[in-house]
């Protein structure tokens, strides 16, 4: 058959420069990539390498760690080193952390201009080391802790605030020739978070890191990281994203690769397609719709599955789908690919679609895609 067509994305990824963190690059047409950060102690070397493997198997491709202590620093040698992923030291206030992290072997170096007025002074040291070994630097401005210098001429953490703060600690990179950088402007409100990357995008070609700060527990964060992302993904703006929850971290990642597979940003696993149900439907579709989620998760294929409540628009979605289901009449009309294969009995509707998913999910492999 015609090799499908890539699907349609929203804006062309504005253009940058690039950098490796490690091994994903970062910028202009590399995949945007999904990040999170350990909740661990991370001197608890195997808890946070235990929480990596879980990261990573849920999908996460870049991870942080926080190095508020000597012994944390002390960790990260080990850290990165057996880290699947590549692993980003997170310092707030000691700038010989900076050192530590590099020497560890760290992919990179997150860098909070707000919290160490001492980093100024140390930033042609920091260039050097860092360029000596390739280690970029993130540059992580947070609203809650806005160089005061800043806070002071603006009154509070504004857009224009946010960038140029972020622009200032990156002159005194540049001024010791050092551009591996990319840039964060975190506010915990989606519209000066959008509209500070907004500018900055406008000012700068370092890629950019996404992130609403403090964005709340997973509902309420789930949604402003979707609606912010949104609004600056759909302009070709952001190269990796964080969404920030007071959930376990596995959930944000789960969320962040939703928001690229919503914006076709990154291949679709497995989609589920039901419908809201309504006064026709004959089956419980929220029930149907858990249960072969359920029992399709952890599919490795990009499938599409259609559940649907009642006739009226059920076989129609189903046929657009890789694989359906059209119920009515305490029965199922099972669809592959367009064509009903079978109508079964509605208790038999989910062991049925996943029996079928397992089919395609095996053709899929042995045709080579994904
Ligand atoms: Fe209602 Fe049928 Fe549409 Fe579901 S598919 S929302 S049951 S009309």
């Amino acid at each position: 058959g015609m090799p499908a067509a890539p699907p349609p994305v929203l804006a062309p990824r504005r253009k940058t420069r690039q950098l490796q963190v490690g091994s994903v690059s970062v910028g202009s047409d590399s995949p945007v990539s999904v990040q999170s950060m350990c909740t661990t102690k991370t001197a608890d070397v195997n808890a946070t390498l235990q929480q990596i493997a879980e990261l990573t198997a849920s999908g996460c491709q870049i991870v942080r760690v926080a190095v508020p202590d000597t012994d944390d620093a002390e960790a990260l040698a080990e850290i990165a080193r057996k880290s699947q992923i590549p692993v980003i030291a997170d310092i707030h206030f000691q700038p010989r952390y900076v050192f530590a992290a590099i020497d560890a072997g760290c992919a990179a170096v997150r860098v909070n201009p707000g919290n160490i007025k001492k980093f100024d002074d140390k930033v042609g040291e920091i260039a050097r080391a860092a360029k000596d070994r390739g280690t970029p630097i993130r540059i992580g401005v947070n609203a809650g802790s806005l160089d005061k210098r800043l806070l002071a001429k603006y009154g509070k953490a504004t857009p224009e605030a946010l960038v140029e703060s972020a622009l200032m600690e990156c002159a005194l990179f540049e001024e010791h020739d050092f551009r591996d950088i990319k840039i964060s402007v975190k506010h915990n409100d989606p519209v000066v978070m959008v509209r500070a990357y907004e500018l900055l995008a406008a000012q700068c070609d370092y890629p950019l890191h996404l992130g609403v700060t403090e964005a709340g527990p997973a509902f309420q964060g789930t949604i402003k990281s979707a609606v912010a992302f949104g609004a600056l993904l759909s302009q070709g703006i952001g190269d990796t994203i964080r969404v920030s929850l007071s959930a376990p971290p596995v959930e944000e990642v789960k969320v962040g690769n939703q928001i690229l597979e919503s914006l076709n940003l990154r291949q679709r696993g497995l989609e589920i397609v039901s419908c809201p149900s309504c006064g026709r439907a004959q089956v419980d579709v929220y029930k149907l719709a858990d249960e072969v989620t359920a029992g399709l998760e952890g599919m490795e294929v990009p499938l599409r599955v259609a559940v649907m409540g009642c006739v009226v628009n059920g076989p129609g979605e189903a046929r657009e789908a890789d694989l359906g289901v059209a119920s009515g009449n305490g029965k199922g009309q099972i669809f592959v690919k367009g064509e009903v294969v079978k109508t079964v009995p509605e208790s038999m509707i989910v062991e049925t679609l996943i029996e079928e998913a397992m089919k395609i999910a095996e053709a899929m492999t042995d045709a080579g895609t994904p």
